[in-house]
């Protein structure tokens, strides 16, 4: 059996299209153009490739993008001072601090000092409880993109068993908390989780993000299950050759034996390709939302978001 491919990429293709044909709407008819503000403390290099992907991606939709890039020694009193000035920024509809922040900044307290209706990483201690609690809220970008992936399989996820590997705040716990609100029983396991092969084996949905090369082994699968790999691990790859510097080139896999896998899931994401392009697509689904909610207009109808 070979799984069918759920394709990110060209899912968040047509998320990004949908996105801005709204934006086109919502300018045309009510004069508005949805904001969202990146800010970056500090030079952390894969941090900066996310913010320029974000911005180009926020552009290309046809919002404003407004990037606020800060020394590493910035102060809690600098950058709480830069929140509260977006806060109250009306053409600032989305607020998004990348993480991680350097150590001295306390990034609970950084989070929650964001405007919740601004807040389009579902970060801030509202939203997530709001999530929580099965009410409408700003949804975190990676569990919302594994949500529509999944909407492309099944129709109805009520009573479905559902596996999630993996138990931080960004991914794993608001992907449990999702699948629990669509009705599926839901399992969330973690490092010190001892009998997670077993549990795979009774799910109908693998949701992992662990951030351990090929963690989920084809035989933890059960026939016909779908498997959403969120993982991106960086692994060297010697079959690609040297790099001019002589050293391995490298390649970014999953967290799933993808190989093996496809062979006995009946639906499967990518390693790249998957939830990374969703990921960013589903921001533009936060911003655009955001807006609508804080200038009163109903949300536009969005692809499975
Ligand atoms: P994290 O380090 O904060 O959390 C990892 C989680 O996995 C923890 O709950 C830990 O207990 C669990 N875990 C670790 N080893 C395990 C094991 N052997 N068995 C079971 N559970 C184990 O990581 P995160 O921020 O949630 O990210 C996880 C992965 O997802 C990383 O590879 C990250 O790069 C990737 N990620 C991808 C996207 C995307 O857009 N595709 C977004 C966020 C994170």
């Amino acid at each position: 059996m070979t799984a069918q491919l759920i394709d990110g990429k060209a899912l968040a293709s047509t998320v990004r299209g949908t996105v801005k044909d709204a934006v086109a709407q919502l300018k045309a008819e009510h004069g508005i153009i949805p904001g969202l503000a990146v800010v970056l403390v500090g030079s952390d290099p894969a941090s900066e490739v996310y913010v320029r992907s974000k911005g180009k991606q926020t552009i290309e939709a046809g919002m404003n993008s407004f990037e606020f890039r800060l020394s590493a020694d910035t102060s809690e009193k600098e950058l709480m001072g830069l929140i509260e000035r977006l806060n109250t920024d009306p053409e600032v509809h989305g607020i998004l601090v990348q993480l991680p922040l350097p150590a001295h900044l306390d990034s609970k307290l950084v989070i929650n000092a964001i405007d919740p209706h601004k807040d389009v990483d579902g970060f801030h201690t509202t939203n997530v409880g709001m999530v929580g609690t099965g009410q409408d809220a700003i949804v975190p970008c990676t569990p919302r993109g594994c949500m529509m992936m999944l909407a492309q399989i099944y129709p109805d996820l009520r009573g479905k068993t559902a596996l999630v590997i993996g138990h931080s705040n960004i991914v794993g716990k608001p992907m449990g908390r999702l699948l629990l609100n669509a009705d599926c029983t839901v399992i969330v396991t973690h490092k010190s989780s001892t009998n997670i092969p077993e549990l795979a084996r009774m799910s109908d949905i693998i949701v992992v993000a662990a951030g351990v090369p090929g963690l989920v082994k084809a035989d933890w699968i059960k026939p016909g299950a779908t498997v959403i790999d969120v993982g991106i691990n960086r692994v060297p790859a010697p079959e690609n050759g040297v790099k001019d510097d002589g050293t391995v080139k490298t390649k970014l896999v999953g967290d799933v034996d993808f190989d093996a896998a496809k062979e006995v899931a009946g639906a499967i994401t990518p390693v790249p390709g998957g939830v990374g392009p969703m990921t960013i697509a589903c921001l533009l689904v936060n911003t655009l939302s955001a807006c609508c909610h804080l200038n009163s207009l109903p949300e536009p109808v969005l692809l499975g978001a």
